[in-house]
């Protein structure tokens, strides 16, 4: 008997289809990708649970007539490329003709259609990918696309496509990016029957920028130009870098794609004035000839391969480059750079008792401080040093993580409820990890604004901190909430913790150490660095040939 045989059309179909659309967010990305193509001017998308329970998109653009329709979800079928020559030069954002092959496939959908010269359109159902029904149906021009139950048919993957919160986000992420390549048209997003966000039509890259980031960002205008590319856009200012690299957006000729080579270049452009763990905040748009640009890489096409790599760099970074010299000479960016005062700092010269301990050490002890670092002192004929900051931090963490498991996180209440300047895709998510929130101690109302928050953090700036532990929630892949509080309990210790360049009194000195020695796991801060070292008498008699 014969082991090896053809798979079926369906089962090469849904094979297919899997590497096209992974997740709920290629799904949405490859409608939008359609709708941009029909030349729509606004774009509605409807999504539930994530995209996994419903997915709908309605434009108006240019439509299909009942033959176009019957054909639009086989395989290999599209109105966009004919002759090879197409291939070469694609301008359009589908081509591959698998789109609504792959979706129709592993889901149930319903297609509406109507051309504007024609009097009605027509509506086609479809299951697992085949024709289930062809009627006639009123509808304004353009096209109206429902995807239900995206993977029923696949039950291997299904599994595989984790909570719909998450997938939510993943495509949160792209119609962003999509609404920012394409100012000039109209975005709507509704999840869950609330609507997210309503862009209207003709607006500018700054407006939308400013409207899906923060309002008060200071941004720089990117414009570049020379014999094949094109460059423009905005780009942060120094100040106002972040620590995670979600807020960069690249196009090319009006494709949003995601390429780390690209981000890099950037941030080299930036040279050292940006610290190594700071991100610029941009958006790029390069036009270049559709000849010097393969877009054909990868099926979902967020990847594309340039004909001339180096070339685009080299013009990615002058075009920053000169950005930043022009806004802003360099030195001056240095100089500014070195009198941030962080808040312990602040604390310090307001002469609080920061650590508030039993004054345990013996008064006649000397604690001395070195490069604003390390505290030296000596305790049963050891000579020891400790990091101030890594000691620290590892007595905030124990405090924190007993206050958290206990819930009894210290909080101060807020005279008036703080709004917090955040962008669209921030406020998503915090909202959706409120409760979270509450329990590390910040506290929100239902106009999300701050109304308390963790008493260790009183007098930092709160803001940054947010943003920041949002992005924290972004990145984490693990998803138990043990594990993302331990990030954030850490993350937090760190953030409040004195820093190298913080100037303590003995006293408080004498406090931090005595804290640390308190304290379980005392070697090692919560990221695993040494808090001291320790030399023993006798070794420095032997170091220094003082033998008896
Ligand atoms: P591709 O976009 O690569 O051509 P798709 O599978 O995404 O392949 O779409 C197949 C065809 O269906 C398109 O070429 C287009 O002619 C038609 N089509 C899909 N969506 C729309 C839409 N929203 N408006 C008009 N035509 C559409
Ligand atoms: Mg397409």
């Amino acid at each position: 008997m014969r082991t090896i045989h053809k798979l079926s059309q369906e089962q090469i179909a849904k094979i297919a289809a899997g590497e096209v659309i992974e997740k709920p967010s290629f799904a949405v990305k490859e409608l939008i990708e359609n709708s941009l193509d029909a030349k729509a001017s606004q774009i509605q998308i409807f999504l539930e649970e994530g995209g996994l329970k419903k997915i709908q998109i309605i434009d108006d653009g240019i439509g299909m007539n009942e033959a176009d329709l019957k054909e639009c979800f086989k395989l290999h079928t599209t109105s966009k490329i004919s002759g090879e020559d197409d291939l070469v030069a694609i301008r359009s954002m589908g081509f591959r003709g698998e789109a609504l092959a792959s979706i129709a496939s592993i889901s149930r959908m319903s297609i509406q259609s109507r051309q504007p010269s024609s009097s009605a359109g027509t509506q086609i159902t479809l299951e697992e990918g085949k024709l289930v029904s062809s009627t006639p149906v009123g509808m304004p021009p353009g096209t109206q696309i429902e995807v239900f139950d995206l993977f029923y048919s696949v039950p291997g993957r299904k599994k595989f496509i984790e909570n719909p919160a998450k997938e939510y986000r993943a495509i949160l992420d792209w119609v962003i990016r999509i609404a920012l390549a394409n100012p000039a048209i109209r975005f709507s997003l509704t999840h869950n029957k609330k609507l997210v966000f309503d862009v209207p039509k003709n607006q500018t890259t700054l407006q939308r920028l400013q409207f899906f980031l923060k309002e008060n960002l200071s941004l720089l205008p990117v414009e570049f130009e020379d014999t094949y590319v094109q460059i423009s856009g905005f780009s942060s200012s120094v100040e106002h870098s972040t620590s995670s690299s979600t807020k960069q957006f690249v196009f090319v000729n009006n494709r949003p794609i995601i390429d780390r080579l690209i981000n890099t270049a950037v941030k080299e452009a930036y040279g050292n004035v940006l610290e190594s763990n700071k991100y610029p905040i941009y958006i790029l748009s390069i036009t270049i000839p559709f000849e010097m640009v393969d877009v054909n890489v990868h099926p979902r096409k967020e990847q594309v391969n340039f004909l001339n790599r180096q070339l685009i760099f080299d013009q990615i970074q002058k075009a920053i480059y000169q950005t930043i010299q022009i806004n802003s000479p360099l030195h001056e960016i240095q100089k500014q750079k070195s009198i941030t005062t962080s808040f312990a700092g602040k604390l310090l010269k307001q002469d609080v008792d920061l650590f508030g301990v039993a004054k345990k050490i013996d008064n006649d002890q000397k604690i001395a401080q070195f490069f604003e670092l390390y505290l030296v002192f000596q305790a049963q004929n050891q000579l020891i040093m400790v990091d101030q900051h890594a000691a620290h931090e590892r007595i905030l963490y124990e405090q924190l993580k007993q206050e958290f498991n206990t819930k009894k996180t210290k909080k101060v209440k807020i005279a008036s409820p703080q709004a917090i300047n955040l962008s669209f895709a921030e406020k998503e998510i915090l909202s959706q990890n409120i409760l979270f929130f509450k329990e590390l101690g910040f506290v929100f109302n239902k106009k999300l604004k701050l109304t308390a928050m963790p008493m260790i953090l009183q007098d930092r700036s709160i803001e940054e901190i947010i943003s920041e532990l949002i992005e924290q929630i972004v990145q984490d892949k693990r998803i138990t909430l043990d594990t993302k509080s331990e990030q954030l309990l850490k993350y937090l210790a760190c953030r409040s913790a004195v820093k190298q360049g913080d100037k303590l009194t003995e006293q408080q000195s004498k406090d931090l150490i005595e804290k640390l020695f308190e304290t379980p796991d005392h070697t090692h801060c919560p990221h695993g660095r040494p808090t001291f070292m320790a030399t023993a008498l006798s070794e420095l008699n032997k170091q220094f040939k003082r033998f008896k």
